[in-house]
């Protein structure tokens, strides 16, 4: 017989009072993820599932919280029969030259101690694989034996995506363009336990609906993480158009933004979410210098993470990578910035200008209509 052994980041039960709290989301979350063929036990700091394959860690591995997951062989308690296990795991391992073996005695009634079966183990390994040489201090693989209910053996571990439990830390706006960077943001922020809803700013005609389609692909690859994500296509062509005729060329791009943070904000409210999330990082254009973010920022009531902002286009690009947005985000498609482009837009602009120069534009307006016409869509990670 066997299970699956879930290990979770030590943050979670660090918890003090709210550990119950955080555990019971991480397993709500793996419930989300493997659906209900599975039974799912905590037990002192580890999860069990009581079933094993390749696609379920998979699953289980992409859970946020959850730092490792093994297959464990489940025996009686008995040293042959540990042995034997412990023997044949070993065996099917390539490339191991060292190993160590570590037991946790959780049964206290158990007549030999820790010491003693990792030894004894240990020796019947070394009797019956060959080529294998014992290193306690620096093993290719460590022999795992626990002794509870029954006997736990397990050796090699999948690494997990770590983080905290997606929805622990709150919710909030995540400006998802087409682009390499924010998908990689929202993924950082979803991972600390934010839970997130998406807007994407859709220009249409300018932009078309396979620029569309994109960001929804991306959203739904961010779901792989998150189980569903509710995606805003905010229609964004009135207010473009209006500050295309009504602004300074060099002001565009900067009062542009201030507007799609605005409406995110308008979002924000609307879904009880406290805080935007985007992929800008310092530097990179006009629009992500210190003072365009300031000016950003200022008539803002909730905070912007912009979690890649120290991060440049290289390390963005390997968590693109790794999290599988990449091949998507780089789909040559228009985006609604990259449209109107004024050819020297402003690096350092000034708060005070920018206010006065966005009087002739009707704000409320425009933001009451550009939420009255939203579509909402909900990604699935299916
Ligand atoms: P990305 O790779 O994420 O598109 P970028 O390097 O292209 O970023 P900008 O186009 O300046 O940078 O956008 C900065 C941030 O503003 C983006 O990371 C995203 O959070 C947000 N943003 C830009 N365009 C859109 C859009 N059309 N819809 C939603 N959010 C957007
Ligand atoms: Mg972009």
């Amino acid at each position: 017989m066997n299970c699956m052994l879930v290990k979770y980041a030590s943050e979670i039960s660090l918890k003090g009072l709210n550990r119950r709290y955080f555990e019971d989301l991480l397993i709500t979350n793996i419930r989300k993820a493997i659906g209900n063929e599975f039974r799912i036990q905590k037990e002192s700091g580890r999860i069990y599932i009581n079933g094993y394959s390749d696609d379920l860690a998979e699953k289980v591995r992409k859970t946020f919280g959850i730092i490792g997951v093994t297959k464990a062989e489940i025996v009686d308690k008995d040293m042959d029969k540990i042995g034997e296990v412990a023997i044949e795991q070993m065996k099917l391992l390539k490339d191991v030259k060292t190993f160590k073996v570590e037991t946790k005695r959780a049964d206290k009634k158990f007549p030999l101690q820790s010491l003693e079966i990792s030894r004894e183990i240990g020796g019947m390994i070394l009797k019956n694989v060959e080529g294998l040489q014992v290193d306690v201090h620096n093993p290719d693989i460590v022999v795992n034996v626990e002794i509870r209910d029954k006997a736990y053996i397990y050796t090699k571990e999948i690494k997990g995506v770590a983080g905290m439990p997606y929805g622990s830390a709150g919710k909030g706006v995540l400006l998802l363009s087409g682009g390499i960077d924010s998908p990689v943001a929202g993924y950082m922020m979803a991972k600390r336990g934010l839970e997130l809803v998406c807007v994407y700013y859709h220009s249409h005609p300018y932009t078309s609906e396979r620029a569309k389609e994109k960001v929804i692909e991306l959203a739904r690859k961010l779901a792989v993480y998150t189980g569903s994500i509710k995606l805003y296509v905010a229609p964004f062509t009135e207010i473009q158009m209006q500050i295309i005729e009504k602004c300074p060329e060099d002001e565009l791009t900067i009062i542009m933004r201030r507007y799609m943070t605005q409406v995110a904000e308008a979002v924000a409210k609307k879904e009880n979410a406290k805080a935007l999330v985007t992929g800008e990082s310092l530097g990179q254009v006009a629009s992500q210098t210190l003072e365009s973010m300031l000016v950003t920022n200022s008539d803002l009531e909730i905070p912007v993470f912009r979690p890649v902002v120290g991060m440049d286009k290289i390390d963005i690009t390997a968590i693109a990578r790794e999290i599988d947005t990449f091949e998507t985000s780089i789909l040559p498609y228009e985006d609604c910035c990259t449209i109107f482009v004024p050819k020297h837009p402003k690096t350092r602009p000034r708060l005070d200008d920018i206010r006065k120069s966005e009087e002739v534009l009707d704000k409320e307006a425009l933001i009451a209509n550009c939420m009255a016409n939203m579509e909402i869509i909900k990604v699935n990670n299916l």
